[in-house]
């Protein structure tokens, strides 16, 4: 049997990717995650509480529509159910906007380094990548993206702040480039960090669809990450009703489990955990930034609750030595590690281990000694 001929044409083309790799083995047990960016705090107590009471009731199905945790949103938007689409987490959401939105041949703008699920996305629909290399200081490149847009581009996506970097860009700024895209380009922001940013002025783009913007704007959000809810898969997009009613085509049935529903809308009941969390993340960053200043690293300065850096050693080696600490990191690319922040203690011991793992790694070719430990 040529499993290939079955397939569907993009599927057949795909480029092997990461995340299809990481769907072939599971992850250790037993180790200190700092590889996922998940929240080192977990969920707050009042969710742990009210899931518990609630778990002999998810015998029954959940509301279809997930109007309750829709309708939360809406009210704490001051928008209608109807902007809202509620995702089994934002990347299955990223996976609506695919099937809903392109064609074969349709170009999707994004910078790269970003989130490994638009890639995927993009080619699991037959789209055409069309990747801007972020800007020296790593930061999303709005103008060479500007300049990269074609009558063919469908949509243009804005990682902010960006993952693998951890960088951010003021949100005016993204504003100014969302209204200077063509109206035949569909603006997709993806928030997931947001309430990790440490900026007065900084504000999430859904203000522009409160403000009644007249074109094509998707902001996706996520539970995963600030709220502690990443194995519940919750995350959702905001949008004009006409688009949000678009991408229900695309939504699974019952895709949002009942239990996810109802820790999001107590999650959301609980700000004070939320802001609890951030300034503990703004504070512990700080040190683990200095941290892998001092062992000799190159980092990029965290925007939210991961920080990018290079050891000016092979990442793979330094992942693998991290694990036989009994800490996992991540290895976004060739010169790059990502740390997930996490508590003091495991902060703590990651730039111990750490350092130890690059005393015994040899520098990468053409590194100079200088940058060494
Ligand atoms: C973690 C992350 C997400 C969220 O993924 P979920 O599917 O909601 O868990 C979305 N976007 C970015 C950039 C992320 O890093």
């Amino acid at each position: 049997m040529e499993v290939s001929e079955l397939l569907r044409e993009s599927i057949r083309q795909k480029p092997a990717s990461k995340r299809g790799a990481r769907q072939k083995r599971s992850s250790p047990k037993n180790m200190v995650r700092m590889n996922l960016n998940e929240n080192a705090y977990g969920m707050s107590d009042l969710v742990k509480s009210t899931l518990m009471q609630d778990v002999a009731e998810n015998y029954m199905y959940q509301d279809f529509y997930a109007y309750d945790i829709r309708k939360k949103l809406a009210d704490l938007y001051h928008l209608s159910p109807d902007n809202i689409l509620i995702g089994s987490g934002s990347s299955a959401v990223i996976d609506m906007l695919g099937e809903v939105f392109i064609n074969y041949g349709d170009e999707i703008l994004y910078c790269s380094p970003t989130y490994e699920a638009f890639p995927d996305m993009v080619s699991d629909n037959g789209g055409k990548r069309v990747e801007v290399p972020l800007t020296p200081d790593w930061k999303y490149d709005l103008d060479g993206m500007l300049a990269a847009v074609t009558d063919k581009t469908k949509m243009a996506i804005v990682v902010n702040p960006n993952n693998p970097t951890g960088t951010y860009l003021p949100s005016a700024e993204v504003e100014a480039f969302v209204r200077k895209l063509p109206p035949h380009v569909l603006a997709v922001v993806d928030e997931a960090y947001f309430e990790y940013v440490d900026d007065p002025n900084h504000y999430s783009l859904i203000r522009m669809i409160q403000e009644g913007y007249d074109r094509p704007l998707i902001v996706l959000r996520t539970f995963s990450k600030i709220y502690g809810l990443a194995g519940l898969r919750i995350g959702y997009a905001v949008g004009d009703p006409d688009l949000i009613d678009e991408m229900m085509k695309a939504c699974q049935a019952w895709n949002v489990s009942r239990i996810a529903s109802l820790a999001a809308t107590t999650a959301l009941d609980e700000q004070e955990y939320v802001q609890k969390v951030k300034a503990e993340n703004v504070k512990n960053r700080k040190i683990v930034y200095e941290g892998l200043l001092a062992l000799g690293c190159y980092a990029v300065k965290p925007a939210a609750n991961f920080i990018y850096f290079d050891t000016h050693r092979d990442p793979k080696a330094v992942s693998q030595g991290m694990t036989e600490h009994g800490i996992l990191i991540s290895t976004p690319n060739a010169c790059f590690n990502r740390v997930t922040v996490g508590t003091p203690e495991q902060n703590r011991d990651f730039l111990k281990a750490l350092g130890d793992v690059m005393k015994a790694l040899p520098l990468r070719d053409g590194e100079a000694p200088d940058k060494a430990v």
